[in-house]
């Protein structure tokens, strides 16, 4: 399930949980850690509300992610993947795969002391986001 944290964005918002929502929400919440497209989750959705259309959840996820309930990324061909924002915690980076596609999350974040060296600039260093392209160590295995 998701915190506290989702649930005072929307009320700050003033975003009505219906049921069509919800179920975007518990799609969200129940696949942390992956970056689902919304093709992905419309598929998953269907199974919990067989009516629910693809509008809905368009329209759901974008709002979300505006509302920073989701991170919104494009990984492959302009497309957006989604992710339930963690709970207060640095969003977290990625690596992903030129040859599999594969997205890998990075945790460690070296980009907080760049921040601090620039702030001492006198930049005021509001966000940042970071993509590596790499290949896996699955896929060079594969190669060797
Ligand atoms: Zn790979
Ligand atoms: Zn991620
Ligand atoms: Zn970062």
């Amino acid at each position: 399930m998701y915190g506290k944290s989702v649930r005072e964005k929307l009320e700050a918002n003033n975003y009505k949980l219906t049921s069509q929502r919800a179920v975007v929400l518990d799609v969200m919440s129940a696949n942390r850690g992956q970056h689902l497209s919304a093709d992905e989750v419309f598929f998953i959705a269907k199974k919990e509300m067989p009516n629910i259309g693809i509008a809905t959840v368009y329209r759901t996820l974008e709002k979300m992610a505006a509302m920073d309930v989701l991170h919104k990324t494009v990984f492959d061909q302009g497309k957006y993947r989604y992710e339930l924002c963690d709970e207060n915690s640095h969003h977290h980076h990625h690596i992903i795969c030129l040859d599999c596609g594969a997205i890998f999350e990075v945790q460690e974040d070296l980009l907080h002391s760049l921040e601090q060296h620039l702030e001492e600039q006198g930049f005021k260093i509001v966000d940042h986001e970071l993509k590596l392209y790499a290949y896996c160590p699955n896929c060079l295995k594969v190669e060797e």
